[in-house]
């Protein structure tokens, strides 16, 4: 994987392989430590805070150390081999606490379990139980079967799980940014793609269950949420709202979400769309930031980027993956859109939002791709200039439509080389982007200090570029402030309070 220049948090490498800590839920415990650690996107760290929410109520506590825990749980990505090479080598240093402590019980969650479901327990002796992404409210009952001294899979995919009445725990964040997930699944088939095979159908959140979460994060001090899903702009609620059917006394909550919904359908149940749900989500509060991930260019409405011109706390960043700049390459990938239509939805993103960052991702050297259609990746960059990217050069996954269809048939070097090109392109154009801002004053909001010193504080933008500048008394984690930008890195811009 190649990231460049990535102010986003959607699949930060410094996160892989991170562990999750919580506050034990003191008159339940059960005297057992959980350990989790999680890879991949940012959904998989959002499951698993799930997942170590529906332990925590059957009594277990977190733990950061690994040796000391009863239950060891890997939350796995399969989304490149180099993510799945990397679980399968950590499994293997786990191997040490296990023949120390016979009775811990080793776990594997995620994409990667049900990619490989049962097989896993064959080809890898040390795990116990595998677990797919739907079947996490199963997990006490798996636990309970390894202690009885059985292996446990449960890899079953729901077309209804939205894990909608959990709250997620978040204690081991900044408390100031949280991610929310508003539906799972997806229902594209990218010919590349892994995803609809591991997460299974696309399912939409109980958008009340969703702004209840926002607003309970607002309470706690949260001031920016990112709402997440595989495809967000399809994303459709139509399940009649039970206020529907209450008289007096309904929450006035409960009544706004149904002046959202389009009359549609034979029962004339309301349908609560994406552009719907950022404006309720938005409504939270003017002080709570709205972010979201990600978008989908066949998809992506103009209602939704009126719905964020409308509103100034609907951040204007959009991340819309390109894939490949060439309509034939875009076909053979499945992406049901062609060049023509990418750029449709790029100019009306500058119309109705001038100014709005956006930022994409790049497969190079996908099956039987020419050296002009890999030119016309590099034009349709030239026409965009992306904020930043993430950029990779293709890999097959096993079971993906492309891997039954087409040849892997592009050399090695000639992908590097593309990749190359590609990011050398990126390089200037993030750089030109950042520039065009110095000398602007940016709203941002503070998350802690920067990475290089305790002098500084650092932040995002609107546009989700990240900002530092000079500590200051009168300002601290967690408030908004006005930065002047006085200059740029590569990556990073550079100002002071104003
Ligand atoms: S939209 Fe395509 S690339 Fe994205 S998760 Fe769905 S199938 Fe995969």
């Amino acid at each position: 994987m190649m990231d460049l220049l990535i102010p986003d948090k959607l699949h930060d490498e410094s996160r892989q392989g991170e562990a999750l800590l919580l506050e034990p839920i003191s008159d339940k415990n059960n005297g057992r430590k959980l350990y989790i650690e999680s890879y991949g996107c940012a959904m998989n760290f959002s499951d698993s805070e799930i997942v170590a929410s529906i332990l925590l109520e059957k009594g277990f506590e977190t733990t950061s150390d690994y040796t000391v825990a009863d239950v060891i749980f890997i939350n796995t990505c399969s989304i490149r081999e180099n993510a799945e090479t990397r679980v399968r080598n950590r499994l293997k240093e786990f191997t040490i606490a296990k023949v120390k402590n016979p009775g811990l019980v080793v776990g594997v969650l995620g994409c990667m379990a049900e990619r490989l479901k049962s097989k896993f327990l064959e080809e890898e002796k040390l795990v116990d139980v595998v677990v797919g992404p739907d079947a996490y409210r199963d997990l006490p009952n798996l636990i309970e079967q390894v202690d009885s001294g059985q292996r446990a899979v449960n890899v079953l995919l729901s077309r209804e799980e939205t894990y909608a009445d959990i709250s997620p725990v978040r204690l081991n964040s900044n408390g100031i940014n949280a991610f929310v997930s508003i539906m799972r699944g997806c229902d594209n088939m990218c010919s590349f793609c892994v995803v609809p095979f591991t997460r299974g159908r696309e399912r939409s959140r109980d958008p009340q269950s969703i702004v209840k979460e926002c607003t309970d994060l607002f309470n706690q001090g949260y001031k920016e949420v990112t709402l997440l899903g595989q495809n967000v702009d399809s994303y459709k609620w139509r399940k009649p709202h039970p206020a529907l059917s209450k008289g007096e006394g309904s929450k006035k909550s409960e009544v706004e979400v149904l002046s959202f919904g389009e009359d549609l359908g034979e029962a004339n149940e309301p349908v609560v769309n994406f552009a719907n749900l950022l404006e309720m989500v938005a409504q939270v509060s003017p002080e709570l930031r709205v972010r979201f991930s990600t978008s989908h260019p066949k998809d992506i409405t103009d209602e939704v980027l009126y719905t964020i011109k409308k509103h100034d706390n609907i951040c204007n960043y959009i991340h819309l993956p390109i894939q490949s700049g060439n309509s034939r390459v875009l076909e053979l990938m499945n992406r049901t859109y062609d060049r023509d239509w990418y750029i449709d939805r790029i100019d009306a993103i500058r119309r109705i939002i001038p100014g709005c960052a956006i930022s994409t991702d790049v497969i190079t050297g996908f099956c039987s791709e020419t050296e002009d259609e890999h030119k016309d990746t590099l034009s349709m960059m030239d026409y965009v200039h992306y904020d930043f990217a993430y950029m990779f050069m293709y890999s097959e996954r096993p079971g993906t439509l492309a891997a039954k269809r087409y040849a892997d048939d592009i050399p090695d070097a000639v992908k590097r080389q593309r990749l190359k090109e590609i990011v050398a392109k990126q390089q200037e154009h993030s750089f030109l982007r950042l520039q065009a801002q110095v000398g602007t004053t940016q709203k941002v909001l503070i998350e802690g200090f920067s990475k290089k010193s305790n002098n500084d504080y650092c932040g995002r933008s609107d546009q989700n570029a990240m900002v530092v500048f000079p500590v200051g008394e009168n300002y601290k984690p967690g408030q908004y402030v006005n930065v002047f930008i006085e200059r740029s890195t590569t990556a990073t811009l550079i100002g002071r309070v104003v």
